[in-house]
């Protein structure tokens, strides 16, 4: 991008291109609150048939590390969020920042300021002892016939921004409705350090500018910067974007989002079996609604998409919700799919499937009774490892009527034809034979086979399982 860009650019109507951006800072993962901005931008991008940038904000080297960086890449590629140009890293454009600001002390935009941080903590001190709020003075800044103090020697400066004094700053944000601050509020921004390294909302105006970006959604956190941004924006002659300040997100009780409710990266939820139409669906209906609609996918999440219907209220963070998404994508997903995931999952177990009875098979007995792919994974594994039944289980099934009754059932079982029907008719039949319920044959055919007293329909447990790893099972 060239210098004269930012002079050139003419002010933009709203027809304009949308072209929208991310723009995390690498300091930990990918998590809910930062997915769903993404999510935002994304769609907005994709809705408008615009372009969405990955710019990664890494100019806190104290704080930015490349695996944060990657553990972003790999949220936005588990979610599917592909973006159209970057990921920009801003350390890679610092040379270009260093130009806007030569470009601004040229312009008269912004000034070099001597004041030393002890004068500055003086100043603030004073300020605060006379109750006044604490703001740099403006010593340095240059004014029309204002003689400047003499530049002591070793000085280093940094850079300000000359703030206007008087008027508003003002915008329509798209989710906030209007926002207007005094400029009389805001002291003159620090652009620069006295090392010359550019301040965090510098860089963001600058590329912002340079990105072309049209709206700007990010989190409310952000709000308080805005109209510093806008300033800056204007003295460079750019065109101001929209802005859309997306509330906080609070967890289950209701407090701020933390640590504290589980699963902080987007990768945890994979990790955790939910599937990604259910986070994206989920992440969807954090703060935006379109009517009563719960259920949908992310093509008609992004056919829908507005900025009018965010509510500027905190969403709240629903556990039960997001488990009930996943159990409706479980459900809508197919057998293959399904096995294949879980297949990942147990072989990170040690579990070994190849040989045992046809994973999607298993997979589709539980398909319709599971919230998340760990719990598929945990029904299907004793499939494939014989399930050690614990000492409570055995003493309160496998007693020796019990045992007497899995015996008459081996015989039956071993000459029963192997389908659903012959094999319920077996266990029918052993039943009336020893005069016993259903349940006190097909519960311990249940503990012992699988370790739980409890399973889908056991004809069709036993169908799936085969003939061989039945009677073995029952054998031990
Ligand atoms: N880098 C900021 C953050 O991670 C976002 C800045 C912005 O969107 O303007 O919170």
């Amino acid at each position: 991008m060239t210098a004269s860009r930012i002079l050139r650019r003419t002010p933009h109507s709203m027809s304009k291109p949308v072209r929208t951006r991310f723009a995390p800072s690498p300091t930990g993962f990918l998590h809910i609150g930062g997915a769903r901005t993404a999510l935002f931008s994304w769609a907005y991008a994709r809705r408008h048939g615009g372009q969405f940038i990955l710019r990664i904000e890494d100019t806190d080297v104290a704080r930015s590390t490349p695996e944060a960086v990657q553990a972003i890449l790999d949220g936005m590629n588990w979610l599917e969020l592909g973006w159209d140009e970057g990921p920009f890293y801003q350390m890679q454009r610092m040379d270009r920042y260093k130009q806007v600001i030569a470009q601004m002390l040229e312009a008269g935009t912004a000034y070099r300021c001597y004041t030393t941080p002890a004068e500055l903590d003086a100043m603030r001190e004073a300020q605060r002892a006379r109750g006044e709020k604490p703001r740099y003075d403006g010593t340095w800044r240059p004014e029309a016939g204002k003689a400047l103090p003499a530049i002591p020697a070793d000085a280093q400066a940094v850079i300000r921004f000359r703030n206007p004094l008087d008027g508003l700053v003002a915008w329509d944000d798209l989710v906030k409705g209007r926002i207007e601050i005094a400029n009389a509020e805001m002291d003159d921004l620090v652009i620069a350090r006295a090392d010359g390294t550019p301040t965090y909302n510098f860089c963001v105006v600058v590329d912002d500018l340079d990105m072309g970006i049209t709206q700007v959604i990010r989190g409310d956190d952000h709000v308080n910067n805005t109209p510093r941004q806008i300033n800056i924006l204007k003295a460079l002659g750019a065109e101001v974007p929209q802005y859309a300040h997306l509330s906080m997100i609070l967890g289950d009780d209701g407090t701020k989002l933390s640590k504290r409710h589980g699963a902080v990266s987007v990768m945890q939820y994979d990790e955790d079996g939910y599937l990604k139409e259910a986070v994206i669906n989920y992440l969807a209906r954090l703060g935006w609604s379109h009517g009563d609609e719960e259920v949908f996918s992310r093509e008609q999440f992004v056919e829908w998409f507005d900025l009018d219907h965010i509510t500027p209220s905190a969403a709240q963070f629903n556990t039960e919700k997001l488990k009930w998404l996943n159990a409706h994508y479980i459900k809508l997903t197919t057998p293959e799919a399904l096995a294949a995931d879980v297949e990942r999952r147990l072989v990170a177990r040690n579990v070994d499937t190849t040989g045992g009875p046809d994973l999607a098979a298993v997979v589709m007995l539980y398909r319709e009774r599971v919230s998340t792919l760990v719990e598929l994974a945990d029904s299907v594994a004793p499939y494939y490892v014989k399930p050690a039944v614990s000492e409570e289980l055995a003493a309160q099934h496998l007693g020796d009527t019990a045992r007497g009754a899995l015996a008459a059932l081996r015989a039956r079982l071993e000459a029963a034809s192997w389908d659903k029907v012959a094999l319920s008719a077996a266990i029918k039949e052993t039943c009336t034979e020893l005069g016993m319920k259903m349940p006190q044959v097909a519960i311990p055919l249940r503990v012992a086979l699988l370790g739980v007293p409890q399973t889908p329909s056991i004809d069709a447990v036993l169908e799936v399982m085969g003939r061989e790893r039945v009677l073995a099972r029952l054998d031990a």
